[in-house]
């Protein structure tokens, strides 16, 4: 399609050296970034590679069998990523999500995770243990990650209708398989919080005009009710290949008018702070919140950013850092990682300094900056580092 965008330059290969500080900085927990905003959130990037090709985040045009896809020998272990993992929590770090490309094509993922929910936090809280995924594979893999410990999961499914489904994973994959897996994740105990209540078991759909707005509403009666959390997240400009333009994007405010076409909705307290989703909730007939019918979210990264609070950083499949979704160069934290001589405490300090520097705040600039900027077209694509 000639709206599309390739990539001239391949990001992956620009690298920021990550560097030992003159001062050590501990672990703490009290790192801020130069907004004041804390490291909460760690999305790890298990591989590059993804069974569907979701046209908006790996067009087949150019995710096709020329693409030059990371060497399984460039990718960090899960020795090297669980040693990452406990100094980011020692930093602060309470929530890990697991992601990709598709992280269920990561084999022997359970293992990893494993590793990963035996991290003990430096205050005896638990680690909240999440993994993002198409859900493809979850039917097999479901009780596999439950038992080895993964708390929650989200599923991405963009449609009910298995036509509109097939057409927008364009590898023709069938809805049921997906619905098969959701219903897995359920009976395996994904999502049940320590009161035994189902509150962590979401499903994200991106919302593109053109495409799969007349979802909304199936979707919203589908899992109204079922304890299952359905958000609804804008159609972003990440990446340099997906031919993203404003037209495309269907803001969250639209969203909620259409759901309360026939649902009304209630405004609902963000659960947490740095939480990318502003929640609503099903009113009973008195108009009131009822927990039973339970909630939707929506995530409105270009219609309202969320900058703040945004307390997330990214590692990619290969050890790079990244500091936003929109960023276009990583802090290559593996090779420092890799020196015999480097030691976690020093690793907790280079961590510790680039984080301390960080200013990104892409989503709050956006509408000020041109529209053909070069960076656009730099852009690290989200299946590199993960959604
Ligand atoms: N393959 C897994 C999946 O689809 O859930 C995990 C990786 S995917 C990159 C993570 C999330 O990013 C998915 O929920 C996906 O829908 C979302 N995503 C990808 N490209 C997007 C875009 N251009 N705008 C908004 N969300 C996007
Ligand atoms: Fe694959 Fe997820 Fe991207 Fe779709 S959104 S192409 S499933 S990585
Ligand atoms: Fe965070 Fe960057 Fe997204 Fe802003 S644009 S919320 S800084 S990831």
């Amino acid at each position: 399609m000639s709206e599309r965008v390739i990539p001239l330059v391949d990001q992956r290969l620009q690298a920021l050296a990550a560097t030992l500080p003159s001062q050590p900085i501990e672990a703490n927990g009290l790192l801020s970034d130069r907004l004041a905003r804390p490291l909460h959130d760690l999305r790890i990037s298990v591989t590059d590679r993804c069974n569907f090709r979701c046209n908006y985040c790996m067009p087949k045009e150019v995710f096709n069998k020329d693409y030059a896809y990371l060497p399984h020998s460039d990718l960090l272990n899960f020795e090297e990523i669980t040693r990452l993992a406990k100094v980011f929590v020692a930093h602060g770090v309470r929530k890990i999500r697991l992601t990709g490309g598709e992280p269920l094509l990561r084999k022997n993922l359970e293992i990893l995770v494993d590793q990963l929910a035996n991290i003990q936090t430096p205050d005896g809280t638990p680690l909240d243990l999440t993994l993002t995924t198409n859900g493809s594979l979850l039917a097999r893999k479901a009780k596999a990650l439950k038992d080895a410990g993964l708390n929650r999961v989200t599923v991405s499914l963009d449609g009910l209708d298995d036509t509109i489904f097939r057409a927008m994973n364009d590898v023709d994959f069938p809805v049921s398989e997906v619905l098969d897996g959701i219903a897995a994740a359920k009976d395996a105990g994904l999502g049940l919080d320590a009161q035994g209540r189902l509150t962590g078991l979401k499903i994200n759909m991106v919302v593109k005009r053109r495409t799969n707005i007349n979802q909304i509403l199936p979707m919203a009666r589908h899992f109204r009710g079922s304890g299952i959390t359905l958000r609804f997240i804008e159609y972003m400009d990440v990446g340099a290949t997906n031919g993203w333009c404003m037209d495309d994007v269907l803001p969250s405010s639209d969203v909620i008018q259409h759901i309360q076409q026939e649902f009304p909705l209630v405004a609902l307290e963000a659960s947490a702070a740095g939480e990318t989703a502003q929640r609503w909730g099903y009113a009973n007939g008195a108009g009131q919140f009822d927990p039973c019918l339970g909630e939707v979210g929506v995530i409105s990264s270009v219609t309202q950013a969320f900058c703040r609070d945004c307390n997330r950083a990214r590692l990619s499949t290969e050890g790079k850092l990244y500091l936003c979704l929109f960023a276009t160069q990583g802090y290559d934290l593996r090779s420092l990682m890799r020196q015999s001589n480097v030691s976690d405490t020093d690793m907790a300090s280079a961590i510790g300094h680039i984080w301390q520097g960080r200013d990104d705040r892409y989503s709050e600039l956006r509408a000020s900056l041109p529209a053909d900027s070069t960076s656009a077209a730099r852009r690290v694509e989200m299946s590199y580092i993960g959604g």
